[in-house]
């Protein structure tokens, strides 16, 4: 019985997200979303897990946004979807960006 409870135990908090993470509207839909990074740049991913993820969280230390790592489909992982595939309005905030770089000019 007790190897059980533990067992259980050791499973929710593999399951559970990781505590350092920090949940923003995206400024564009309003959904929830978390920055992580990817080793190269900031990306926006949806905070809830989904079938078609195809990134893993990894927590870093210190409150920093946690690390994304890319697994692929079906990695039978908790993975979550680059919110810029799944934004309604990801062709606004992709005119905004291009939008940008024409000022910068
Ligand atoms: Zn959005």
């Amino acid at each position: 019985m007790e190897n059980l409870q533990k067992g259980l135990q050791g499973h929710r908090e593999e399951a559970r997200p990781p505590a350092t993470v920090a949940v923003v509207a995206c400024r564009y839909c309003g959904q929830p979303i978390v920055w992580t990074w990817t080793g190269k740049a900031f990306m926006p991913v949806d905070v809830r897990p989904s079938d078609r993820g195809t990134f893993v969280l990894v927590p870093r230390d210190n409150g920093r946004s946690p690390q994304s790592e890319y697994v692929g489909k079906d990695s039978g992982k908790e993975a979550h979807e680059s919110h810029f595939a799944t934004c309604p309005k990801a062709d606004v905030a992709r005119d905004h960006a291009k939008l940008r770089r024409r000022q910068n000019r």
